[in-house]
């Protein structure tokens, strides 16, 4: 969670803000996110929609996109990159990729092609984002 701010009264209860660096774009603005009860009742210094959803969303069900590498067999190179196919809850994300840890995917692969559901019991799946042909066959001598 975002640092703690500061506790103020106001007229619908004891108001807590919040202080996020929007990762929304190179930008990286200030947010202060007030909130009432765990309820977001305001977020400020976003530049644009997109920051104003961010902060609201990093109080209340914080996120991560996670990309990774798992183990490739019959292909080129030994690891295949892989990410999950939505931001998963921050609190999952290393349960996750320990979950990914010993996972053997065979060539050929495409990209966008499923390699492990619900992973972690997060209900996400995770996706190759490389496309990978079997390594090629040596011609049998004779
Ligand atoms: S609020 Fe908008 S402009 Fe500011 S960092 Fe976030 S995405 Fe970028």
């Amino acid at each position: 969670m975002g640092e703690h701010r500061h506790t103020a009264t106001i007229d619908a209860g004891e108001s807590d803000t919040f202080a996020y660096l929007c990762t929304g774009c190179p930008l990286g603005c200030r947010l202060e996110v007030d909130v009432v009860d765990g309820d977001v009742i305001e977020v400020r210094g976003f530049s644009c929609k997109k920051g104003e959803r961010y902060g609201a969303q990093e109080h209340t069900d914080p996120r991560r996109a996670v990309s990774t590498t798992v183990w490739l067999v019959g292909g080129p190179v030994e690891r295949l990159p892989v990410r999950a196919a939505e931001p998963v809850p921050k609190d999952a994300v290393l349960s996750l990729v320990r979950e990914l840890h010993g996972l053997e995917v065979h060539a050929p692969v495409e990209v966008g092609q499923t390699i492990a559901t619900d992973v972690a019991g997060t209900g996400i799946d995770v996706i190759a984002t490389r496309a990978v042909q079997p390594k090629e066959q040596l011609p049998v001598a004779g």
